[in-house]
């Protein structure tokens, strides 16, 4: 076994993706939409389908698509105010995760320090190991812990622990806003304090957005790249999967500057060298269709959000009713919720694994027929304990299954 991979075990997806299949419960696990994507987006692969033009099904450019790299062009030269080169500034990859990947394998050198901030997307941490940089965590904590509603502005970071992870072999600092799991979404000052350090110490940042357009109650999404000092040193992460409501297209982009972006592509071309064509294709005119009715009421952009709030404020009504504590999202589509007042509820002695939520979660599928996610394995080793007081659950469904997830709780007793 090569010494990257030493340690490696299967990824709390693997593991409850066939725990899903085994148990069949409602699944509040794995993040993605039960509901059908926009028409004019599933629809553009029927037509991309019956094209007459032949070469929509052959290799496109390995960077990325033509058509795809100038409709995101477009949309994010509008977005950062400053004008994206398609061919240079911006690489299409395999999901947000190979973005992730060929960002932190391009850039990454043995020995170099990553700041992680936790809870993170697990991939950060064994990806980071991949590249042979050591990871660095500081953890989100709550500051309120009064009765009453929590929201993921109260989710915050110590300052003085932050800077005191920044140093000379800090290479990188990974952001994610809106957050996975906890929904925060980093406001201006906290942006600002990141991108200080940033310029102070000469550190790139990765900025994983792909929750971007999935903000409530008047949040707003920042990107840290359009701060003063920050595009030359940032690197920002998109999904396709999760703008358009299609995980299963896994097709992602990074874009920042050329100079950045060059060793992301050295890593793609020696990895996947090039994404499906139709799939780029098809994401190309999904582009092409909300770039012509960006910022009105019939954008996705904007009605995704509306709906998608409805069913957050569903979602933490019925949690709240079953005892748990939820953290209302400022963005994304997960919350997360503190069980432990429920713990005299629940007999987890059947249960092996080390972490109380991992023990919860499994119970649960088992037991009610209810499956989410465990924040432990969104926490370094020794944090672990930070996250097993809460699971996480992901509210992009039907509202018929959120429904019967919210049954299920009630006739729990
Ligand atoms: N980053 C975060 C924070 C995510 O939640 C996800 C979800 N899968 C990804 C990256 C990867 O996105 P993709 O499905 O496009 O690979
Ligand atoms: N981003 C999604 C989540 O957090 C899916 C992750 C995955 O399947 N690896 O649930």
């Amino acid at each position: 076994l090569p010494k990257r991979l030493q340690g490696s075990t299967p990824s709390v997806w693997n593991e409850y993706i066939a725990l899903a299949m085994q148990y069949k419960p409602l699944n509040l696990g794995q993040g993605f939409p039960d509901d059908a994507a926009p028409e004019y987006v599933t629809h553009s692969l029927a037509d991309i389908a019956q094209d007459e033009n032949p070469l929509l099904h052959q290799y496109t450019r390995g960077y990325g698509h033509v058509r795809l790299v100038q409709a995101l062009s477009k949309l994010y030269s509008g977005l950062v105010g400053r004008e994206l080169n398609p061919l240079s500034d911006i690489l299409i990859t395999s999901g947000a995760y190979e973005a992730l990947y060929s960002t932190i394998m391009g850039h990454v050198d043995v020995g170099d320090e990553v700041i992680i901030i936790e809870p993170f997307f697990d991939c950060y941490e064994p990806m980071v190991k991949m590249a042979g940089g050591v990871s660095r965590f500081i953890p989100l904590k709550l500051r309120k812990t009064e009765q009453g509603p929590i929201s993921s502005a109260d989710w915050v970071l110590d300052d003085a622990e932050l800077e005191s992870l920044f140093n000379a072999k800090t290479k990188m600092i990974i952001l994610n806003t809106p957050h996975n799991p906890i929904g925060k979404v980093f406001n201006r000052r906290e942006l600002e304090r990141i991108a200080e350090l940033c310029r102070k110490w000469n550190v790139l940042c990765v900025s994983d957005e792909v929750y971007e357009w999935l903000v409530f109650d008047g949040a707003e999404h920042i990107r840290i790249c359009t701060l003063p000092g920050m595009w030359d040193r940032t690197i920002t992460l998109g999904s396709a999967g999760k703008t358009f409501s299609v995980t299963g297209w896994k097709i992602g982009w990074a874009y920042g500057p050329s100079q950045l972006i060059r060793n992301l592509q050295m890593v793609h071309q020696n990895s996947v060298y090039t994404c499906p064509t139709p799939l780029q294709e098809g994401v190309a005119r999904s582009f092409e269709v909300e770039l012509a009715r960006l910022g009105t009421p019939e954008s996705y952009f904007l009605s995704l959000p509306r709906e998608l709030k409805e069913k957050r404020d569903f979602m933490a009504k019925f949690l709240s009713e079953a005892g748990m504590r939820p953290t209302i999202p400022e963005g994304g589509y997960f919350m997360l919720a503190d069980w432990s007042p429920l713990a005299s509820k629940v007999d987890l002695s059947s249960e092996t694994d080390k972490h109380r939520d991992y023990k919860f979660t499994k119970w649960m599928t088992k037991n009610m027929g209810l499956q989410g996610i465990p924040p432990s394995a969104f926490y370094s080793e020794p944090n672990k304990p930070l996250g097993e007081d809460f699971v996480r659950y992901c509210f992009i469904k039907k509202q018929e299954n959120l429904d019967k997830a919210a049954e299920l709780l009630r006739k729990w007793k």
